[in-house]
């Protein structure tokens, strides 16, 4: 005999599945969306969520009519923690092949940083070690996702510069980093056993001091000296 259970059973096995979750890895329903969301157990892709804070969204000047943090402060310190976890990333669990950050201010995607692994392993490696560490003073959420293709999570648009739904969009608005930063961290592959090397001699140099940067206080600076910062600061991820 069919009861109700059993057709509520039959249902919520055959539901759909959900195509933001599938295609961006997030969707704004969360756990209570009424569509499948098909979490993989395998997958080059690993989600952290929440976790890049845009100084922008948070710092507002007394009178909140104009955003007390300018564009290139802004950039510098988004260079800055992308290379930070990008190398970090690279470091502790294996080669990665591209990793985005979103810029959109909805629950379910404000600050989601997506690391594409070369490798499956060092995705599931990376996923369990993350689990059990804190960045900036909070727990870090990290999970497998199921993007492997970014242009398809994309908001077409928003690279024109047209999307009307603004940072509330559901698909990914891609932060870029500056174009000297790409080329250093994508520049690697080729020359990638020194720089490994280098960046271990760098490590270590850090750790005899024992001393770390602080975070404020920008404007100005050149390039090594910021990365004479991120010496010091390497550890605290
Ligand atoms: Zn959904
Ligand atoms: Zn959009």
């Amino acid at each position: 005999m069919i009861n109700c259970y059993c057709l509520c059973h039959f249902y919520f096995l055959n539901r759909v599945n959900c195509s933001f979750y599938f295609k961006i890895g997030a969707c704004r329903h969360g756990d209570r969306c009424s569509r499948l969301h098909n979490k993989p157990t395998f997958s080059q892709t690993i989600a952290l969520l929440n976790i890049y804070r845009n100084p922008q969204n948070t710092a507002q000047s007394a009178d909140g009519l104009r955003c007390a943090v300018s564009d290139v402060e802004m950039q510098e310190h988004y260079d800055e923690f992308f290379e930070e976890v990008f190398t970090e990333m690279e470091e502790k669990y294996g080669e990665v092949e591209e990793m985005n950050v979103c810029d959109n201010l909805g629950d379910h995607l404000v600050g989601n940083v997506y690391v594409k692994f070369r490798r499956e392993e060092d995705a599931e490696k990376a996923v369990m070690d993350l689990n059990n560490r804190w960045f900036n003073g909070q727990p870090i959420h990290a999970e497998l996702s199921p993007v492997t293709d970014f242009r398809e999570a994309c908001c077409r648009q928003y690279e024109m510069g047209e999307c009307t739904r603004g940072g509330f969009c559901n698909f990914m608005h891609l932060k870029p980093i500056s174009r000297e930063l790409r080329r250093e961290l994508y520049g690697r592959r080729r020359k990638r056993h020194r720089s490994r090397s280098r960046s271990r001699e760098r490590r270590s140099r850090s750790r005899d001091r024992g001393d770390r940067g602080d975070r404020g206080g920008r404007g100005g600076r050149d390039r090594e000296r910021r990365r004479s910062r991120d010496r010091e600061r390497s550890g605290r991820f």
